[in-house]
């Protein structure tokens, strides 16, 4: 079924867990997390992005995204992600995207608050939620690197921008990067603290692919109640294939879609989020 993000991250924050949220740009990826979903019992967030558009014709896909949240027997929730212009989101919306990040974290405080409040004062009489990013979450490939010269969210900023922009869910920068880390992460659990304790609305992780286990749970206990994962079911789906490559090429795209259905499995469990659609 359909489901409102707003609703669900809500819920997550109450009860302790997070909602999953899987970038899908593909129809193994798509069919894959929502067999996770449906065998979990799991609400989901499907999403695309710009990043994908070299891939996939992202009008083509959507009808298939939106099809099959309708028809799942779990709540799934259709998402765009880091939208980079307000023509991006409305773009997302007209296509069937019921919930939008605008990703204006590249800018200045002042030019993110004004760009991400016109999507907000655009999406809000809609009745779509809109996630917002304060410090940034880079995609940089050397982790090193992007640690030394890092964008942390400033938590004394956090309550301002969110009381003037009224995003409903804010993405932090608290170490995590996207794509795959070259070292181990480095979680800034004070800033994630310091965050939740200075607003009150769902908080988003980001680049969650390659954190530990026992960091995503600390994170979870401090309060993150949204996690994003794209990498690791490109990696699964890579693993498959290699595994595979010698079967016929229908029999390889079944080995992708169950590749990434068990490691989404994986992550729902890890998030906390099994068994928590309604019966
Ligand atoms: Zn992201």
């Amino acid at each position: 079924m359909l489901a409102n993000i707003k609703y669900w991250e809500e819920f997550a924050q109450k009860n302790g867990f997070a909602i999953p949220h899987f970038n899908v740009w593909n129809a193994e990826m798509l069919m894959g997390v929502i067999d996770a979903a449906e065998e979990t019992k799991a609400p989901i967030i499907i999403s695309f992005g710009t990043g994908f558009i070299g891939n996939t014709i992202f009008e083509e896909f959507a009808p298939m995204m939106v099809s099959m949240a309708k028809n799942a027997s779990v709540p799934v929730i259709t998402h765009w992600d880091h939208g980079r212009s307000m023509e991006i989101v409305q773009n997302a919306y007209n296509y069937g995207m019921n919930s939008v990040m605008r990703d204006a974290s590249a800018c200045p405080f002042e030019e993110n608050i004004k760009l991400t409040k016109e999507v907000v004062d655009y999406f809000h009489p809609l009745g779509v939620p809109v996630e917002a990013e304060l410090g940034h979450v880079g995609n940089e490939t050397i982790y090193e690197e992007a640690l030394s010269g890092y964008h942390y969210t400033e938590p004394s900023q956090a309550a301002e921008f969110v009381d003037r922009t009224q995003c409903d869910s804010l993405a932090v920068a608290i170490g995590n990067v996207h794509g795959v880390y070259s070292s181990e992460p480095k979680i800034a659990f004070d800033v994630l603290e310091k965050v939740r304790n200075a607003v009150d609305i769902p908080i988003v992780l980001h680049g969650a692919s390659g954190i530990a286990d026992h960091d995503i749970k600390t994170s979870i206990s401090l309060g993150i109640s949204k996690i994003n994962i794209h990498t690791e079911l490109c990696l699964a789906a890579m693993d498959a294939i290699r595994k595979n490559v010698n079967a016929s090429f229908l029999e390889l795209e079944r080995s992708v879609r169950a590749a990434v259905k068990n490691r989404a499995i994986e992550k729902i469990t890890l998030f906390g989020a099994e068994g928590k659609s309604p019966q």
